[in-house]
C-alpha cells in the first residue's frame, strides 16, 4: 500500500459536456446520475476528464475491492486473455473449477453456480428453493422489508421496497416481506407454502443494518423446524468486506452457536470479480437430508456468461491478493477505526447526525431527517444526496442509501492515511450543516 502518485491532467475540451450529450441522447435514462464524468482510477483514487481528483470511499458500490486499475488485476486478465478468454458452459476449463473450489474452501462444504451479476445470483437461489419445494408443492420464499435484491422481475418481487416494484406490476408470485431482525414476525408469516427465507448479513440498500446474531440463529433454527432453506444475499455484504468471508461469519464469531451455523444457500457478487462482472451462488452440500449441491441437476440452470475463464481468473487472483496482503484484517481494523470515528462525529453534532452503523469497511452514517436541519428544512433534497454532492465538490465519492444514510464501501485496500483524509472531508460537510 504505497503513496499513489496522481498522473498528470489530460488536455480537455469540454469532455464533460460533450459525454453528458451522448449520454442524454443515447442511454436509456433509467439511473438519477451524478454530475460527474470519470475516466481513469488509481488504487482509491479516481480522476475526472477535467483531471480532478477524487477519493473515492464508494468502490463503486462495493465492487472494487482492489481498488482502480489494480496492476495484478491487469495481469491475470492479460495472462487469461492470451490463454482463453471463454469456451461456453459446454466443456470444462480449470479457472471456474479453481474458483469455485476456492469458494467452498473459504465456506463449507458444498458446490457453486456461476452468473454475471448479484441479481442473477439470487434469481438461482429461488429456483433452487423452488426445485426443492417442488414436490411437497412449497414455493413461496419470505424476503425482508427493506431488503434489496436485485432488479429482474423476480429480483424486484424479492426486494422489500415499493420503489422498485412500481409501474412493473404484476409482480412475479410467490413472495412475501417479513420485518428485518424480528424473529416473531418471520415465525408468524411462515404458511404451509412457504419454501425458504431470504435476507441479506447486512442489508446495504436498505441503509446499513446488520442482522443479529439472535436473528441469524433464530432463523436457522426456524428454517430446521419447519424444513425451509436458509438463503443469505452476500452481493454487498460478503466477500471479506466485514472482516470474515462472510458477514454472518463476523456476526457469530466467538458464539458457541457460530460453529454450527451454515445458511443453505449464499449469493455473491460485487467484490467477487473486483470489477469484472462476475456472480455466483454456493450451496450447500446437504441439510434436511437432502443433497442440496446436487438439486440443480443438468438441463436445469445456465447462463452463456457463467464462469467464464476470464472472468474466473480475475475472481481467483481477487482471491490472492486478499489472502497475502490480510486485506480481510484491513477491513476489520481500518472499519472499526473508521467506525469510532464516525461516532465521535455522532457524538459531536448530534443535531444533524443520528448514528454510525456498519462493520467492517460496509459503513453508513446516518443524519438527521432534513426536516430537522435548520440549512436544508426548506430544500427539497433528501439530506444523503445533499451530503453525496457536497462531498462531491470536495473530492470525496461516497453512496447515498435512502434518505438519511450515505455508506462507505470503499475498497479493501484502503490506506489509512486515506481513510483519513476523507474523514476530515466528512466532518467539514457535517460541520456546515450544524
Ligand atoms: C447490488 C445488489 C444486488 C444486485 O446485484 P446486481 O449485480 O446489480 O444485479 C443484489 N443484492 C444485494 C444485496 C445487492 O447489494
Amino acid at each position: 500500500m504505497k503513496e499513489i502518485v496522481p498522473p498528470p491532467p489530460p488536455i480537455v475540451h469540454n469532455q464533460h459536456a460533450e459525454i453528458r450529450e451522448l449520454y442524454a441522447r443515447n442511454v436509456v435514462p433509467s439511473y438519477g446520475r451524478f454530475d460527474l464524468v470519470l475516466a481513469r482510477g488509481l488504487g482509491s483514487r479516481v480522476w475526472d476528464v477535467g483531471g480532478r481528483g477524487y477519493l473515492d470511499l464508494g468502490g463503486g458500490i462495493a465492487v472494487c475491492s482492489l481498488g482502480h486499475a489494480n496492476p495484478e488485476i491487469t495481469q491475470a486478465l492479460i495472462d487469461q486473455s492470451q490463454r482463453l478468454v471463454h469456451v461456453s458452459n459446454l466443456y470444462y476449463q480449470e479457472p471456474q473449477g479453481r474458483l469455485a473450489e476456492r469458494i467452498v474452501r473459504h465456506l463449507a462444504p458444498g458446490k457453486v453456480f456461476f452468473s454475471n451479476s448479484g441479481a442473477e445470483a439470487n434469481e438461482g437461489l429461488y429456483k433452487l428453493a423452488r426445485k426443492f419445494g417442488h414436490d411437497s408443492g412449497r414455493f413461496e420464499i419470505l424476503t425482508a422489508m427493506n431488503s434489496f435484491h436485485g432488479r429482474t422481475l423476480a429480483g424486484i418481487a424479492a426486494t422489500g421496497q415499493e420503489k422498485v416494484k412500481k409501474g412493473f406490476e404484476p409482480a412475479v408470485p410467490g413472495f412475501r416481506h417479513i420485518p428485518y431482525n424480528d424473529l416473531a414476525a418471520a415465525r408468524a408469516a411462515v404458511s404451509p407454502a412457504t419454501i425458504a427465507i431470504l435476507i441479506e448479513g447486512i442489508q446495504g440498500e436498505g441503509g446499513i443494518t446488520p442482522a443479529t446474531r439472535e436473528y441469524l440463529l433464530g432463523l436457522r433454527q426456524l428454517c430446521d423446524e419447519k424444513r425451509m432453506l436458509l438463503l443469505m444475499d452476500s452481493v454487498q455484504c460478503g466477500h471479506f468486506r466485514t472482516g470474515r468471508f462472510q458477514s454472518f461469519q463476523r456476526a457469530l464469531e466467538g458464539h458457541p452457536a457460530a460453529a454450527g451455523f451454515l445458511p443453505d444457500g449464499v449469493s455473491m457478487a460485487k467484490s467477487l470479480g473486483g470489477g469484472f462482472p462476475i456472480g455466483a451462488f454456493w450451496v450447500r452440500e446437504e441439510h434436511h437430508g437432502v443433497r442440496l449441491c446436487d438439486i440443480l441437476g443438468p438441463g436445469t440452470h445456465a447462463t452463456t456468461y457463467g464462469g467464464t475463464p476470464l472472468a474466473c481468473a480475475v475472481a481467483l487472483k481477487v482471491f490472492d491478493v486478499i489472502e497475502r496482503d490480510g486485506l480481510a484484517q484491513n477491513a476489520r481494523e481500518l472499519g472499526e477505526w473508521i467506525k469510532c470515528d464516525l461516532q465521535r462525529m455522532v457524538e459531536t453534532y448530534p443535531s444533524v447526525l443520528k448514528s454510525a452503523r456498519g462493520v467492517g469497511l460496509m459503513l453508513g452514517l446516518e443524519f438527521q431527517a432534513r426536516e430537522s436541519i435548520p440549512s436544508l428544512a426548506h430544500g427539497d433534497k433528501a439530506v444523503s444526496t445533499h451530503v453525496v454532492n457536497r462531498l462531491h465538490e470536495l473530492g470525496v465519492l461516497t453512496i447515498p442509501s435512502g434518505l438519511q444514510v450515505v455508506r462507505l464501501l470503499p475498497a479493501l485496500n484502503l490506506t489509512k492515511p486515506e481513510a483519513q483524509e476523507g474523514l476530515e472531508i466528512i466532518e467539514r460537510v457535517v460541520r456546515e450543516l450544524a
